[in-house]
């Protein structure tokens, strides 16, 4: 297989393209950031394949034709005198070539992996209408496989080159999904593989094969007998059609050679779907028939998924069907997505057609948020090894590596390197470590080495590791013990403060104050001020020691009072509190508030007094559809939510303890 395209040529359309997007690898991101990513749509194109020599209504007209870069029409059924008309973001006509949709759709999206976002390409549509073509390829004509591999491992290259500042690696899975079941093809010994999704809403399938891939010929010596392994059978409609969705995964890890080391992980999906045909016209049976039947049903879960995420419905089935789990950071979630919906010319082909451009068009909806995922890295050997990786070169560094290395897969069997870091000792708390701190020891490090020290590397030396955390262990017991001292010694005050209070009012009303030892009163606590403020904003004043306090003014009020010796209980007037807060406070929570409705997930909503997982969801789906709140009361406008419910929402985030607490002394 080869690519068959100047790397000069690819060179220059790669940096043409991140020169028109305006985007530069080196975008600053905030590590755990948690402001919501801006939304991108999934991208739409259609491909109408040339009549083939040699099938079925070779000598037809055609039944579809495209009437501009965007758009294309299609004979109605129901209609002879009308025809049914799509838009999608690109049209690529029975002339164009792999080139042309290769970097009219593919090229494009590329560079997002080397920012740390993910992407993905599709290829949909009936049996025997060009997903493989369009995929793979041949020798000749090839796809965007071989031209998108080539471009990244380009770019990795010269991304990740020493001097650098990110050294860069990819790695390559092959697996197929045959029958609901997920198979590795890079060891045919593998039985179905189970998918999972970690805390950070990342796809992980743990077991599955990870090949380091240094270069194209690297990518083949893998990717090509893996092809070979793939589920096919002969059909009516095509003689070697895909019974399977094979889906091939390439991973850019990205790690910062210099302090903070940070780490970068962006995933390429490439997924040559398995054909959308009707099983009556394929005049499949037996066990075709039964592979039919769960291709369909994965699609059609793929439908559900795209009407549900077009609808803002609370639930999306991704876990209905192994396909759409496996693209659910794919579709409605973190990657750049971009479906080629592949149609055919021949007029048996028309129902299949309409149904596909009708898939095309709901995914045109779909809305994704990609982001960067960036973490510090695990632990601090990553770099010291690799420095002293680079320091001994290429082939002396391969060596050192030993065979063992080479299969990512078996050293980290959670394949993703943001699961890996979870299945590692707790001492890689020791990310978290000051960055300063981590380069001031990797600078030690180095000097070190260069005086030709033999000892072990400060940084991997798990004792010295161990030390460090114990050293900081060590000191956060002394800064509890020291609050535990600071606590008692308020305590004492407290105490000699209620003491002297008492004393005083003793002194000043004796009999009101007697029968209280035997009244069964739920007397407030005897707070003189409360600090009441929106729950935005406890952190930020928490930080800020100068912030203002709100105090609960006496106002005078009646209450009811219950006395053991009284047999009636006696209204007493006593003093109650009201809330005053400061209009520019309230304001200022508002806003806070408003900002998270209209930037927080669905998870950091649920941080909100009042609002459970199901409005949260209600929320980010209105928001969706109509864009963002411009004031907090139209939260109202949700459907599902009432005119009570936004009050009492209002209450419980911004108002905090104003609607339901009064403090009085006692
Ligand atoms: P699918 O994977 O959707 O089942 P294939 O990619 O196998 O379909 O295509 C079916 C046949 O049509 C193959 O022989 C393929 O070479 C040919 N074909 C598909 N698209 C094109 C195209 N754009 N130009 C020329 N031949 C094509
Ligand atoms: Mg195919």
């Amino acid at each position: 297989m080869s690519a068959g395209v100047s790397t000069q040529q690819r060179r220059r359309e790669m940096a043409a393209a991140a020169a028109t997007s305006g985007a530069g690898r080196c975008r600053p991101s905030k590590i755990g950031a948690s402001r919501r990513p801006p939304p991108a749509r999934v991208r739409v194109a259609v491909r109408l394949r040339p009549f083939v020599d040699g099938t079925v209504g070779a000598s037809d007209t055609p039944c579809v034709r495209g009437m501009d870069s965007c758009s294309l029409e299609i004979a109605n059924w129901r209609n002879h005198q009308e025809t049914l008309k799509y838009q999608f973001d690109a049209f690529y006509g029975e002339r164009s070539t792999q080139q042309d949709i290769y970097a009219g759709s593919v090229q494009p999206i590329l560079r997002h992996l080397l920012e740390g976002q993910n992407a993905s390409v599709l290829a949909y549509g009936p049996t025997g209408a060009g997903k493989t073509h369009t995929m793979l390829g041949s020798p000749e004509q090839p796809g965007v496989i071989p031209r998108a591999l080539m471009d990244l491992l380009q770019l990795t290259r010269e991304e990740g080159a020493e001097g650098r500042p990110w050294a860069l690696s990819v790695t390559m899975s092959y697996l197929e999904i045959y029958q609901e079941k997920v198979l590795d093809l890079l060891d045919s010994t593998s039985g179905d593989l189970v998918i999972r999704e970690d805390c950070r809403g990342n796809i992980l399938i743990p077991g599955l094969t990870q090949k380091p891939i240094t270069s194209f010929a690297d990518f083949e010596r893998h990717f090509l007998p893996a092809s070979r392994n793939r589920t096919v059978g002969a059909t009516r409609l095509n003689q070697r059609s895909s019974r399977s969705h094979a889906v091939l995964l390439v991973k850019v890890d990205q790690r910062e050679r210099l302090a903070p080391f940070r780490q970068r992980e962006g995933k390429l999906y490439l997924i040559d779907l398995a054909g959308s045909e009707d099983n009556r016209r394929t005049g499949n049976k037996g066990l075709r028939l039964k592979e039919s039947g769960a291709i369909n049903a994965s699609l059609f879960v793929l439908g559900k998924v795209v009407d549900a995420l077009n609808q803002g419905l609370p639930r999306v089935p991704y876990r209905d069907s192994k396909l759409t789990r496996l693209l659910q950071d794919s579709l409605g979630g973190s990657a750049h997505s971009i479906l080629i919906a592949n149609i055919a010319p021949e007029r048996h082909f028309y129902l299949d057609t309409v149904s596909a451009l009708n898939f095309a068009a709901r995914t045109k909806e779909v809305i994704n948020r990609p982001f960067t995922n960036e973490s510090l890295q695990p632990h601090v050997l990553g770099p010291v090894k690799l420095s002293q990786k680079e320091l001994l070169g290429p082939p002396e560094a391969k060596r050192a590596r030993g065979p063992e290395e080479e299969e990512i897969g078996s050293l980290e069997p959670m394949a993703a390197s943001a699961s890996a870091s979870q299945k590692l000792s707790p001492l890689q708390k020791l990310s978290s470590m000051d960055p300063a701190m981590l380069e001031r020891l990797l600078s030690l490090d180095r000097l070190l080495a260069s005086q030709g020290s033999q000892g072990a590397p400060l940084l991997s030396t798990p004792k010295r590791e161990r030390m460090v955390l114990m050293k900081t262990v060590e000191e956060k017991d002394l800064e509890i013990e020291r609050l535990k001292m600071k606590q008692k010694e308020l305590e004492a005050k407290v105490l000699a403060q209620k003491a002297e209070d008492s004393k005083e009012k003793e002194n000043h009303c004796p009999t009101i104050l007697r029968p209280l030892l035997h009244r069964t009163v739920t007397v407030a606590k005897p707070l003189k001020k409360a600090v009441v403020m929106p729950l935005q904003l406890i952190q930020e004043q928490a930080a800020s020691p100068n912030a203002e306090i709100h105090i609960l003014k006496n106002k005078g009020r009646k209450r009811k009072l219950e006395s053991l010796d009284a047999p009636e209980p006696e209204e007493k007037a006593e003093d109650c509190w009201e809330l005053q807060i400061s209009p520019e406070l309230l304001a200022h929570g508002r806003q806070k508030i408003l900002d998270l409705l209209n930037e927080g997930s669905a998870r950091d909503l649920r941080s909100l007094q009042r609002i459970g997982p199901k409005k949260a969801q209600l929320i980010v789906g209105w928001r969706e559809l109509h864009g963002p709140f411009s004031q907090v009361e139209d939260l109202e406008r949700v459907e599902g939510i009432t005119g009570k419910q936004m009050e009492s929402f209002l209450k419980a985030n911004i108002l905090g303890l104003a609607a339901g607490q009064r403090c009085g002394p006692s």
